[in-house]
């Protein structure tokens, strides 16, 4: 989610020309046949700005996976098979469905792929336990419950947290009934696609089990949401599950900066190789946010995360972020939890029920 400012692509190479093309001008970009056979598939997401989620079909000898089949509307589902028959395949083609995470822009189609091709879905254990309705099951984990409790444990004034909830409330549908995974991928697991090398690697941090997948024969690497060229991806939206999500992240960062010599294939705006560069820009923008967060808490003294989220700058203007706010708290509050660990700052008040406050340590 683009919250925070987008960088340049200045340090990495754009591979997909057509598709950064295709994002300047604001339209969706071709379907694509890519090195190793694997073909894009760029399918739409209603009223968001990254507009696409590219779809990867990765064929095996007697079928194909997709990995990540977009969000679902019927217009999605068009695209998805207009992708397919592009590649010379139908629907009954598909032998699985690898979700590199639960987001409905990756996951919301996985449903009716599996229904209507009798696919395997496969995704981390981690994040099978992170699916919506999963957590929705769980006494006192209600969504707009706990999204409520954690805002006000930040400080957010009752008003913006009405608001809030009411705007979350009635956004994405479906949610609470996406596809549960029939197989399980763990680190270093092949994706059982017989004709094709593809292993998954568990890079947590955006969500607690999110995965990229290698196929180390044409140096490609699907990177999913872990990294993308220009916008960097939210950290912390999933606080019940997501133990440390800051830290997983940076980490996750280092577990795919040795694949240089791939090309990424990420799962929106465009390819590119440069894969170290990119975690490098990755790494100093999250030190960045640590340093300006730390001044802002100079600046307040004993600010709660709501306060913070306030002064910190984002791609817009605070006041005018909208919905968003909610992704923006939880970054914030990632970064502090970070920060704590690393004993630069303490917690005040962290308790349940109460609001809680950070300060540095005397
Ligand atoms: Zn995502
Ligand atoms: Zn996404």
């Amino acid at each position: 989610m683009p919250n925070s400012p987008a960088s340049d692509d200045s340090a990495i190479t754009v591979l997909g020309t057509a598709q950064r093309a295709a994002w300047a001008r604001r339209v969706v970009p071709p379907v694509e046949r890519l090195g190793g056979g694997l073909w894009s598939v760029p399918v739409p997401i209603p009223d968001n700005p990254l507009r696409y989620t590219l779809s990867y079909l990765v064929p095996g000898d007697h079928g194909l996976v997709v990995v990540d089949p977009g969000w679902e509307t019927e217009e999605g589902w068009q695209a998805l098979t207009a992708g397919l028959a592009t590649a010379g395949a139908v629907v009954g083609d598909v032998l699985g469905v690898v979700a590199t995470h639960v987001h409905p822009d990756h996951h919301g189609l996985s449903r009716r792929l599996r229904a209507e091709s009798g696919a395997w879905v496969a995704m981390h254990p981690a994040e099978r336990d992170n699916l919506p309705q999963r957590i929705e099951r769980e006494p006192g984990m209600r969504r707009l419950e706990r999204v409520g409790r954690r805002m006000r444990g930040d400080g957010a004034p009752d008003e913006a947290i009405e608001e809030l909830l009411a705007q979350l409330g009635e956004s994405t549908p479906g949610i609470n009934d996406m596809a549960e995974p029939d197989v399980l991928l763990e680190d270093g697991d092949p994706v059982p696609l017989p004709g094709r090398r593809l292993h998954a690697i568990w890079t947590p941090g955006h969500t607690p089990g999110h995965l990229c997948l290698r196929e180390p024969d044409a140096l490609l690497l699907l990177t999913g949401d872990h990294v993308l060229p220009r916008v960097t991806p939210n950290i912390g939206l999933h606080p019940e599950r997501g133990d440390k999500p800051l830290r997983r992240f940076l980490e996750s960062l280092d577990a795919v900066a040795g694949y240089d010599d791939h090309e990424a294939f990420p799962a929106h705006e465009y390819r590119f190789a440069g894969l170290a560069a990119r975690v490098r820009q990755l790494h100093s923008h999250h030190e960045q946010r640590n340093a300006e967060l730390l001044s802002v808490v100079d600046l307040l003294g004993r600010p709660t995360v709501w306060e913070l989220a306030e002064r910190m700058s984002w791609a817009r203007p605070w006041a005018e972020i909208g919905r968003m706010r909610i992704a923006a708290l939880a970054e914030t509050a990632a970064h502090a939890d970070f920060l704590v660990d690393e004993g630069e700052l303490v917690w005040e008040g962290k308790e349940p029920g109460a609001v809680a406050r950070l300060r540095r340590p005397v």
